[in-house]
């Protein structure tokens, strides 16, 4: 079966992990430090605070926000459940901005349209690994003093006119799941520059307490205080050293990701009706996921049957989050509200990308996928 991602893991990485087994600190040791800096280093930014998962990485910024009840985070409709899911950990409410139809990245039209006296802070998400229209977010965000918050679990190794996901918003989250880019297993970080961000996060990664037990351990000292409720959602130093080792790849497998989209590029638009998302010109995309648009008319259900009967597991990423019944239960959100991206997803389709993917896997989904829509 040809997944629609799938990891790479290398005999380096596994020796990396076997040191570790074999080391004196299985949890926060040195290796979480080294991963730190391996994901700042790539994100371009002064911090990382590395966690156990994406989802925990955005808990995590909303709560360095101080978001709590009463306030509204605006978020895409498109984009996975935990976006919004995080806003809601700390007792706020999302609010669901449309997307732009060509790239299904969030509509700066859309948001400014959802700004209300409530709102705390705009999420943009860099889906498939394209970064949002960061700049015109900028302008928008700084116009009504708001931070901007960038769920870039799809997108490290892409960049924006020249600066990194993970330099474009005051917080920027990463998921190290296999499917994403390079993985950890499970884990997570938020990189950012602003000191004071990285004190809060880090405080809330670890219970509240403002010291770990290896550095009280280097001090000597048993006593510690907690300042306020947080988490555990630490990330152990077996999971932070395959991530140093899987990082040191980073370039090399969003290039070949960028082989393999161009092969698509050219090969897809021969098949009638199809359409391929649209690549912002100002950013260096990471391809995360290579989505397309059936035509219009397809049967989407049917072709995904076929495409698995070929050997091949297409997905669907996403079905507009404001449409699950949790958030239409809790927060009443009906459809009509993001018409763009109800419209849209009904006809995407994540097709096969990950780099160990070759040239022939390319042409072979390209003929099922032309054969399933006949
Ligand atoms: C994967 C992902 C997450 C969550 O990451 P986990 O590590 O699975 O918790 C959040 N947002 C987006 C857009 C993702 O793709």
């Amino acid at each position: 079966m040809i997944p629609y991602g799938r990891q790479t893991v290398d005999d380096d990485d596994v020796q990396a992990v076997v040191e570790v087994l074999k080391s004196a600190w299985l949890t926060t040791g040195p290796n979480v430090e080294l991963f730190e800096r391996s994901v700042a280093n790539a994100a371009g930014s002064k911090h990382a605070v590395a966690v156990s998962n994406g989802t925990a990485a955005l808990h995590c910024a909303m709560h360095a926000l101080r978001v709590g009840p009463g306030d509204e985070v605006i978020v895409p409709a498109i984009t996975f459940v935990a976006t919004a899911n995080a806003a809601v950990f700390e007792g706020a409410t999302p609010v669901f901005a449309d997307v732009e139809a060509d790239t299904l990245t969030i509509d700066v039209a859309s948001v400014e349209a959802r700004i209300t006296p409530r709102t705390k802070a705009i999420v943009g998400v860099d889906y498939a690994g394209q970064p949002c229209a960061w700049e015109e977010l900028h302008a928008l965000a700084q116009k009504h003093g708001l931070p901007l918050v960038a769920d870039g679990c799809h997108a490290i190794g892409a960049s924006y006119k020249g600066r990194p996901v993970g330099s474009l918003a005051a917080m920027t989250a990463f998921s190290f799941h296999p499917v994403k880019h390079v993985t950890t297993g499970e884990g997570g970080a938020i990189a950012t520059d602003d000191d004071e961000l990285a004190a809060r996060l880090r405080l809330f990664r670890a219970h509240g307490i403002a010291t770990d037990h290896r550095t009280r351990e280097q001090r000597g000292t048993f006593h510690y205080e907690m300042v306020e409720l947080g988490f555990n959602y630490r990330i152990c130093d077996i999971q932070c050293a395959l991530g140093v080792s899987q990082l040191k790849k980073l370039a090399p497998w969003v290039e070949r990701r960028r082989a393999i989209a161009a092969r698509y590029r050219e090969a897809l638009p021969s098949i009638d009706g199809l359409e391929v998302l649209r690549d912002r010109p100002e950013a260096r995309n990471a391809y995360h996921l290579f989505v397309v648009k059936l035509p219009a008319d397809a049967d989407r259900a049917g072709v995904h049957r076929k495409l698995r009967e070929a050997g091949i597991a297409a997905n669907v990423h996403y079905m507009p989050v404001h449409l699950h019944p949790f958030y239409r239960d809790r927060f009443h959100t009906e459809p009509g509200l993001c018409p763009v991206a109800e419209r849209e997803w009904q006809r995407i389709l994540s097709i096969p990308m990950y780099p160990a993917m070759s040239d022939a896997d390319v042409d072979f989904v390209v003929a099922a996928l032309k054969t399933a829509l006949r």
